[in-house]
């Protein structure tokens, strides 16, 4: 499935929700396991951030994604769509605060 980093969509990066010390970490609570390679299937740098993903579409969505990226692919300069497995995305709805 194609996603671009949420960096660049219509909203910027939201607050973490209580008791999580970071984005990773919510996504490992919420998927149930650890990982350590970057979710981008053209990637194979160390994860080290849960990174804010949606569709490319996701104008219409209300349903934003975390999955983990490396500092690459997470990075400014990435504006880029990629390719991720979508059972690696774990989603978060745009309501929660
Ligand atoms: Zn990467």
């Amino acid at each position: 499935m194609k996603v671009k980093n949420l960096r660049w969509g219509p909203s910027g990066p939201r607050s973490l929700p209580k008791g999580h010390n970071s984005w990773l970490s919510y996504w490992t609570t919420n998927y149930g396991r650890t990982v350590t390679v970057c979710k981008n299937k053209d990637c194979d740098n160390p994860s080290s951030v849960g990174g804010h993903v949606l569709p490319p579409d996701g104008k219409r969505s209300n349903n934003w994604y975390i999955v983990p990226l490396c500092d690459e692919c997470n990075s400014e300069q990435n504006r880029h769509e990629f390719e991720v497995e979508p059972r690696h995305l774990v989603i978060i709805s745009s309501q929660l605060s």
